[in-house]
């Protein structure tokens, strides 16, 4: 069986229970090793083998991939964060899928998910946005015109901005169409790593207070009202609200 296993975000034991054991079992594991921390590794078995992806191209992975699990190993795929975002697992379950073999996907602790809580906030605040858009603007992968930064911007939703860092002064160009001057942004680079590091400005000031910070890659950019904002307190939990388990108050 091949698993692709999400790693989490960075710190070692953001892994579910699950990814954890599949790694314990694994007889080969490949790693996603530009972004996936190493720290992992130290709980393969004594006599797995360790690849690291990041030194290999796609029909590599896939070779060895196909080749332990007919010589009936168990593999595990560590991608970063949640497997499911920003991933190239597609193009490996289709190969697998075409050669007849079988294999799994566990969830994983996106990066998103991991920079929100390293800023203490949550993206669905009542009466300020309702809706997280998780996206980046264009690199060597092009992103789709009606996707584009500016286009997403007209919503004015929470944001996380994967991939991106490096272009900071285009993000704010982008935003700015849309996003008032004031809106609170926070840069978190190598959310729940140790070297972990936040820059909590705003779009018109994000530029030159990020300068020098030496951040152009593995961080998130999160942008919204949901940062620093007033907003309604949930009706969940309000006293007064009848729920199907709870009676409220008159
Ligand atoms: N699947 C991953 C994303 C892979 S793309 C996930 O779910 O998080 C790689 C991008 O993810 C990086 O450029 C960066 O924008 C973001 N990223 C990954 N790990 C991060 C971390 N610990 N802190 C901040 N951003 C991170």
């Amino acid at each position: 069986m091949i698993s692709f296993v999400g790693a989490g975000p960075g710190d070692v034991d953001l892994i579910t229970v699950k990814g954890r054991t599949l790694i314990e079992e694994a007889d080969v594991v490949v790693y996603a090793g530009s972004l996936v921390d190493s720290a992992h590794l130290a709980f393969i078995g004594e006599d797995a083998e360790v690849y690291n992806s990041a030194t290999m191209h796609l029909e590599e992975v896939l070779a060895v991939m196909i080749e332990a699990d007919r010589s009936g190993k168990d593999v595990v795929r560590l991608h970063t964060g949640d497997p499911s975002l920003y991933g190239a697992i597609q193009e490996q379950i289709d190969a697998l899928e075409s050669e007849g073999i079988a294999y799994q996907i566990i969830p994983g602790v996106s990066s998103f998910s991991a920079a929100a809580a390293a800023v203490g906030r949550e993206f669905t605040l009542p009466g300020v946005s309702q809706t997280v858009i998780l996206t980046r603007r264009a690199g060597r992968t092009p992103v789709p015109e009606r996707e584009s930064l500016d286009a997403l911007a007209a919503h004015r939703a929470s944001m996380s901005i994967f991939l991106s860092a490096g272009q900071i002064e285009a993000v704010v160009r982008d935003l700015s169409r849309a996003y008032p001057p004031k809106t609170p942004i926070a840069v978190v680079y190598k959310a729940s790593w140790d070297d972990e590091k936040i820059v909590r400005s705003t779009l018109e000031d994000v530029v030159s207070d990020i300068e020098g910070e030496g951040i152009d890659r593995h961080a998130q950019i999160l942008v919204g009202d949901f940062l620093d904002s007033p907003y309604e307190k949930s009706k969940l939990y309000d006293k007064h609200f009848t729920t199907g388990y709870r009676k409220g108050l008159k």
